[in-house]
Parts: C-alpha cells; sequence; structure tokens
C-alpha cells in the first residue's frame, strides 16, 4: 500500500502532483510520503502488538539515512539500527535518542565503538572476537560495561539475491552459531562487557518465511544453551530483511506482516525475552520514488532507447543488484493506449547504467516525466556523485505540503572539499 496514484490523468504522492515537483526542484528528484511512511511503521508494529509481542523496532537506517524521514519515524516511536559513527550522529542528529539505538557491523574502528559508548547505545551488536575484545578494552577505560548482543550466523539460505544474503557459514556477518557458545563463554567473563543479547540478520529482500523460522530455531537452541552455562539473556535481535514487493511479473508475494509476527511467536514468543527487530526497506521502500525526466528518445539499431536524466549514480540498485523497478510515466496512460518495448537508461558513462531492459511502456518523447517506482530504501541513501553528478536531492510530502528536505548541491560544492597540493601553486 503506497500513496502514488494518478489523479485526473496525473500522478500524484498524496495530494501533490510530482509535475508540480519536477517544474519546482527539478529532476531528478526522490519523492517521500509521509502517509505512507507512516502506514507501513504502524502496520507493522500493529502486526506485532496484535501477536502479543514484547517488541521494540529499530528502523535500520542505512535503506534511507534523510533526516526527515528519520524524524517521521522516530515521532512514531522508533528506533534505530544504525552500522556506523556517521550513522549514530545522523540517527540522534534527526531525534532518535541513544537509549532507542542498536550500533550493528561488520568493522566498527575503534573510535566509533567509543563514540557509541560515549552516547550510551542501547546496544552494540559485536561480530568477532577482536572485537569483543577491543570494546572490553574501550569500555574499561572509560569505567563503564557495554552492552551487547554477539551477532550470530545461523547458516540458513534466505533465497534472495547473491550480494544481500547474510546468513551463510561463508558470509561475512556475525559469529559461526557453532561458535558462539564459547564467544559467548569469553564475553561473560569480561568484565567491560555486559551480555544483553543474541542477535541475527540473514539478508534482505526475504519473501519466504522458511529462512526466518530456520534462523529463530537455532536462536532457541543457542538460548537453551547459554541458560543452561548460566549466561543470561534478556532480549533477542532478529534483525529486519522483510521482502516488499517490487511488482515484477512472477516475483512471490512477499508474507504479510502478521504471518511473520505469527512465527515469531510460534519460534520465540515463549522464552521470555524481549524482542527487537531492524527491518529497513519495509518501512521506506514503497514510500519513495525516483522522479526522472526523458532527455532524449533514440533509435538504436537493434532497439529504442529512452534516455533519462536520472543515473546509476542516483540509483545503483538495478547495476549493483540486478533489482527491478517498475516505472510508470507521470501523465497517465490512455486507457488502452499503444505501448512499446524500450531500454530505460541514465546518462552515465557506463555499460551497466540501464534502468531497464525491453520494458513495456507507452511511447515516450523528450521533457517526459517519469518516476521509478519503489526506491525509498537503498536509493538516495547510496547514491555518489559519479560522472560528476550533484547528489541527487528529496522531497518530503505530507498531504498537500511538500518540502526539500535535501537540496541539491551546486557544481561549486562539487569541488569545495577538494583543494590543490602545495606544490602547484
Ligand atoms: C541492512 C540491515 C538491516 C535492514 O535490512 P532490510 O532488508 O532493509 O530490512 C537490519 N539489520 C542489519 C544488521 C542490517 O545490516
Amino acid at each position: 500500500m503506497h500513496h502514488f496514484t494518478y489523479r485526473d490523468g496525473a500522478l500524484h504522492c498524496e495530494d501533490v502532483p510530482l509535475a508540480a515537483i519536477a517544474a519546482a526542484v527539478g529532476t531528478p528528484v526522490y519523492v517521500y510520503s509521509t502517509a505512507t511512511l507512516t502506514r507501513h511503521w504502524t502496520v507493522f508494529t500493529g502486526a506485532l502488538k496484535d501477536a502479543g509481542l514484547d517488541a521494540s523496532v529499530h528502523f535500520a537506517t542505512k535503506a534511507n539515512g534523510n533526516m526527515a524521514v528519520l524524524r517521521t519515524l522516530a515521532d512514531l516511536g522508533a528506533g534505530a539500527d544504525v552500522v556506523s559513527g556517521g550513522e549514530l550522529f545522523a540517527a540522534m542528529h534527526a531525534g532518535i535518542p541513544a537509549s532507542r539505538i542498536v550500533f550493528s557491523g561488520v568493522g566498527k574502528t575503534r573510535d566509533e565503538l567509543a563514540y557509541a559508548l560515549d552516547q550510551g547505545v542501547f546496544q552494540i551488536n559485536v561480530e568477532s572476537e577482536p572485537e569483543l575484545r577491543l570494546l572490553d578494552a574501550v569500555a574499561r577505560e572509560k569505567g563503564v560495561q557495554a552492552p551487547i548482543a554477539i551477532r550470530v550466523n545461523p547458516d540458513v539460505e534466505a533465497g534472495t539475491h547473491e550480494k544481500i544474503t547474510t546468513g551463510k557459514l561463508d558470509n561475512k556477518f556475525g559469529i559461526a552459531w557453532t561458535q558462539a557458545h564459547a564467544l559467548y563463554r569469553l564475553a561473560a567473563d569480561l568484565p567491560g562487557i555486559a551480555v544483553k543479547a543474541i542477535a541475527m540478520h540473514i539478508g534482505s529482500q526475504i519473501a519466504d518465511l522458511a529462512p526466518f523460522a530456520a534462523a529463530f530455531r537455532r536462536m532457541r537452541d543457542l538460548l537453551a544453551i547459554l541458560r543452561a552455562d548460566g549466561i543470561e539473556i534478556e532480549r533477542l535481535d532478529i534483525g529486519g530483511g522483510l521482502g516488499v514487493p517490487y511488482d515484477r511479473e512472477g516475483d512471490p508475494t512477499p508474507m504479510p506482516p502478521a504471518d511473520y509476527a505469527k512465527v515469531i511467536r510460534q519460534e520465540l514468543g515463549d522464552l521470555g525475552c524481549k524482542l527487537l527487530l531492524e527491518p529497513g526497506r519495509l518501512i521506506t521502500a514503497n514510500a519513495g520514488v525516483l522522479l526522472t525526466k526523458v532527455i532524449y528518445r533514440k533509435e538504436g539499431a537493434t532497439r529504442t532507447f529512452v534516455i533519462v536524466d536520472a543515473g546509476m549514480n542516483d540509483l545503483v540498485r538495478p547495476a549493483m543488484y540486478d533489482a527491478f523497478h517498475a516505472i510508470a510515466p507521470v501523465r497517465e496512460p490512455a486507457a488502452g493506449a499503444a505501448t512499446e518495448l524500450v531500454d530505460v537508461v541514465g546518462p552515465i558513462c557506463e555499460s551497466s547504467d540501464i534502468f531497464a531492459k525491453q520494458r513495456s511502456l507507452p511511447r515516450l518523447e523528450a521533457d517526459d516525466l517519469l518516476v521509478l517506482r519503489t526506491a525509498g530504501a537503498y536509493g538516495a541513501a547510496m547514491s555518489n556523485s559519479y560522472n560528476g553528478r550533484p547528489l541527487v536531492p528529496e522531497v518530503l510530502v505530507n498531504g498537500d505540503q511538500y518540502a526539500v528536505v535535501r537540496r541539491r548541491p551546486t557544481w561549486e560544492e562539487l569541488v569545495t572539499l577538494e583543494s590543490l597540493a602545495p606544490w602547484q601553486g
């Protein structure tokens, strides 16, 4: 469910025509819907509540770190899951208190760990023995105890794209579940460490309940082993990873949050532990579109190219993950209008700068506006300035209002961080 629909022949975000945003802000631009963010948050947390689960939800800010998006979620009570010192800073800057922030990530530095302890984060999810020992040392220097989970790799096949699978033994993430007990034993004996939780996160865009259920069972088994060894565990952090519909024909339909909540209750509901969840994509993906304009229609030797002003630097998912994004014209096509097969491509000098190959679309001409749907997660967050392109701006819509919540940098700003070497005069 989202709030990007046609009204009177024009695609709107809530009550705002996207053409009006394109005219005022220019393209390419990301547009987010407050009503959609709110709805996804409410449906997800409501499903957990309806299942009777004692759970807190920590939005994975790497999916969408825009301050206004984070504030929207913070106002709904969201915590955050962050994966760097910079994300921790940004989440707090947006109004999410450190006491609701989980710090994840496979390569946290000493400085990042020290910063997280200074801020008083809720939990640090440790991913290796050297990290555990470093965190212990840093915490003791500060005279505090670091509240931790150990991220355990349950060795389950998540059935998703290989670049977003994280829960197999040959992935770099987490501690092999067979080694977890020994590391918990060590953690329990370190004076700078306070063991609080077990954490898992098995991948992203998972459409099926079976991998989650398998991982939860591993978690349950580990909990029993730790308890038998006298190691207290108060909470279980089950990560994110829930898939969203990208509307490609033949794709499996992701499970509804209520079904997910039911499996959590079945597998983990009777253990006396508080639950932590870290959804990212599920909350923001469908709440955003990338609005772009056709620059040229180019008749190639074998196919027609629709060249748009957004590129893989603005939205890298198709190039990086072979991801599918539905594409829709902002002007509603007449019922029964003819369609043609075209390649929708960006202006970047890379062969992989392709948004869609042989996509069926109504005839498009220069200056026509398009949206790439379901772009609110891992879209702007992964954007960059490759090819000398200023970072794509972001707009937040709320009812009939909209605001630019990250402006487009100028060309001047593209070069302001750079300087000549002293010998260059
Ligand atoms: C990326 C990530 C998430 C969020 O994943 P989604 O697929 O966006 O829900 C949650 N937890 C951790 C540790 C992550 O790295």
